[in-house]
């Protein structure tokens, strides 16, 4: 089904899949690895290039290529009605150190294929469209991911992203500036109409369920906790079982307990332990302390809520059952977030215009686009990845379902043009 907006503007124009997959595999040399791969940390001299290139290809489709006070860059092609603000698109262009081809880079060049084919059609949008490459999303070089799309929302202050360091002591301000992109409009500053992301799913579902796109209606709400658990170190040979205190027994209990929580409220809950230390960790010392880490997930925060509440009282259950004192902190709470009903309908109708196979879906991973929906409508269009195997150089999508992703992207963007500030 078409919706009469899209009908009206430009509902026959396709992205160009060829030039798209072109564009891939041509910047995936910026940095490119051995296996196949990319390794473009953040403002390094890799990632120059790439916006160097970027800026290229968007000024020779007519575009307007300027960058903000934390390096994030934005390409406009002018609208009908300059007063209007911008619908944009976006993601990232750097990657893990070793990164794959797909993530982030499908959103930023499956945009650029979007400007492609408003460019080569002469299609007059009322509103700007804006392409948006967004510093610093990975995190691994600079901590926290997600940075400069986060001082965009007000998440972090400019400062204390400029005084980010990464492992050896350079300030991000000051690699920001060695590239030459600290740019002057102050981050931020920049008023959006609508914000849509294309990305990678990096999960399995799409591809198990054989659906080309995944219409993303939010991001789990995540909370990440710190245990650690005291009993008493004592000799493996000579301690009678019921006079043990084994910290190690008890933190066995509790990964089991995590699991049994996150089936329990099933089947979008997932629940995890995925760092341990066990001490002194000797083989004939039953073990007297142990630390580790809980991650809980779901797309609900009153779910998440109901895990933790679940958890905590199996934990303490099984501490007092096995003599154990408990130390248990929440390290970090993201709460869910909800992407907006309006944007998701535009993925929607875009999708079913070109009978691709679809189901909604909830991110599993963080993205720009969880930071841009504080401050704008926002939603995101996932495509499937083999495996959904991501953050690894063997990272691979299809031609076909990258380019399908590109025309949702693009009559995802019309349909809002048509549908916004009537
Ligand atoms: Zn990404």
């Amino acid at each position: 089904m078409i919706s009469s907006g899209i009908l009206q503007a430009g509902g026959n124009i396709t992205v160009d899949g060829t030039a798209l997959w072109a564009d891939i595999l041509e910047t995936a040399r910026i940095g490119g690895t051995p296996k196949g791969g990319i390794r473009r940390l953040t403002l390094t001299e890799e990632d120059r290039q790439v916006r160097a290139w970027f800026a290229a290809a968007c000024t020779s489709l007519g575009c307007t290529v300027t960058h903000d006070s934390m390096g994030n860059q934005f390409a406009r092609r002018p609208g009908r009605d300059a007063g209007l603000p911008p619908i944009t698109m976006g993601s990232h262009l750097d990657t893990q150190p070793t990164g794959g081809k797909f993530d982030g880079i499908v959103g930023v060049l499956g945009g650029l294929a979007v400007l492609r084919a408003l460019h080569a059609s002469g299609h007059e949008t009322r509103h700007p469209i804006e392409l948006i490459n967004w510093t610093n999303e990975e995190g691994s070089r600079f901590a926290p991911a997600m940075l400069a799309s986060g001082v965009f929302a007000g998440v972090f202050t400019e400062q204390e992203a400029l005084d980010k360091t990464d492992r050896d002591g350079i300030r991000f301000g000051d690699a920001l500036a060695a590239i030459g992109y600290r740019g002057a409009p102050p981050c931020g500053q920049h008023p959006v109409a609508a914000y849509f992301e294309l990305h990678i799913e990096q999960g399995p579902i799409l591809e198990a369920e054989e659906k080309t796109i995944g219409i993303v209606t939010g991001v789990q709400g995540m909370r990440w906790y710190e245990v650690t658990l005291t009993g008493r170190d004592s000799h493996a040979g000579t301690t009678p079982m019921p006079m043990r205190a084994d910290a190690l027994l008890a933190a066995a209990r509790i990964i089991e307990a995590v699991s049994t929580v996150a089936l329990a409220h099933g089947p979008d809950a997932v629940g995890t332990v995925g760092l341990l230390e066990n001490r002194p960790n000797s083989r004939n010392v039953v073990p007297g302390e142990v630390f580790f880490t809980i991650d809980l997930r779901h797309p609900d925060d009153a779910v998440v809520m109901a895990m933790e509440t679940d958890l905590r009282g199996r934990i303490e259950q099984i501490v007092t059952d096995a003599g154990i004192a408990l130390a248990m902190e929440r390290v970090w709470d993201s709460p869910a977030v909800h992407f907006d009903p309006a944007c998701i309908a535009s993925v929607r109708t875009a999708t079913e215009s070109f009978g691709y196979p679809a189901r909604d879906i909830v991110s599993g991973a963080g993205h720009d686009a969880a930071y841009m929906a504080r401050v704008a409508p926002t939603t995101m269009i996932f495509v499937p990845c083999a495996g959904g195997l991501s953050h690894n150089e063997a990272e691979s999508a299809e031609p076909g379902d990258v380019a399908a992703g590109a025309n949702v992207l693009l009559r995802a963007v019309l349909d809002a043009d048509a549908r916004l500030n009537p």
